[in-house]
């Protein structure tokens, strides 16, 4: 399968709070970042959203200020020009592959954000403990990697209301309508797509899964693997090849906030 150019969403909004006092300046901004993608699933888009953080510091007492509003569900905020990361590994937990990725991680002092399927924790529950333990995050991938545009109502409502509990929805296949939008919404999570498809699952070689989180790597960048679903040997050879690179170049990875 080759590449799709994927359209920009915005999944965020980031609003601005100004602070007028004495020069102290607080401001939110909200960036869609270009997302490229294309899955084991089809059509995707991405959609990442970066708030700048705003400057620390005391108001003065007396001046009106307002409170700035915080953008309602960004897992990926962080403050632009750390260099920050997010890793994410679907299909999960696997007591095969799983294990080996966190060992990876930790060799790095890296964190991720696995995005689980209810029926896998259910038949692995210490590996989702594991996960978490290691100073991981994770979201929900519904419980049966369900295409969500393509089943009933009923089906999808307990695909996303019944899977595993996170404030991040990752919908199988990247697919995504306005119903399924809603549901993930209602059941208080954000969709999290990615905008650096690796496409490992393809199993194309370490190398190609390599290059492909190297030439896709930037701040904030949203890096979709799998830690299931089949052999995964190359994904993790290729991980532990690329956090050496990228951490020599001063990136950091970061777990999203689910
Ligand atoms: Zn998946």
């Amino acid at each position: 399968m080759s590449r799709k150019l994927g359209a920009f969403i915005n999944f965020g909004i980031g609003i601005s709070a100004v602070f007028a006092v004495a020069g102290v300046v607080a401001f939110g901004l909200a960036q869609a970042n270009q997302a490229a993608a294309s899955a084991p699933d089809k059509t995707v888009k991405v959609s990442t959203t970066v708030p700048v953080k705003a400057p620390v510091s005391a108001p003065v007492a007396s001046t009106p200020v307002s409170t700035p509003v915080k953008p309602a569900g960004n897992p990926t905020a962080v403050a632009k020009g750390n260099k920050t990361i997010f890793l994410t590994f679907d299909d999960g937990p696997d007591p095969v592959w799983t294990p080996q990725v966190l060992e990876v991680l930790a060799k790095y002092g890296a964190h991720a954000t696995f995005f689980e399927l209810g029926s896998m924790q259910e038949q692995h529950p210490s590996l989702k403990e594991q996960v978490l333990a290691a100073g991981n995050s994770i979201g929900s991938h519904s419980i049966s990697h369900a295409q969500l545009t393509k089943v009933s109502a009923a089906k999808r409502h307990h695909e996303i209301f019944d899977g595993p509990a996170s404030k991040c929805f990752r919908p199988p296949y990247g697919a995504e309508n306005a119903k399924v939008k809603a549901d993930i919404k209602a059941a208080g999570m954000t969709p999290v797509l990615w905008d650096v498809d690796t496409l490992d699952w393809q199993r194309p070689g370490k190398q190609a899964i390599l290059n492909s989180i190297l030439k896709g790597a930037h701040d904030g960048s949203v890096i979709l693997m799998h830690d299931a679903g089949g052999n995964r040997s190359q994904t993790v050879a290729a991980l532990d090849e690329a956090l050496e690179t990228l951490a020599a170049q001063g990136y950091t990875f970061a777990a999203m906030d689910c």
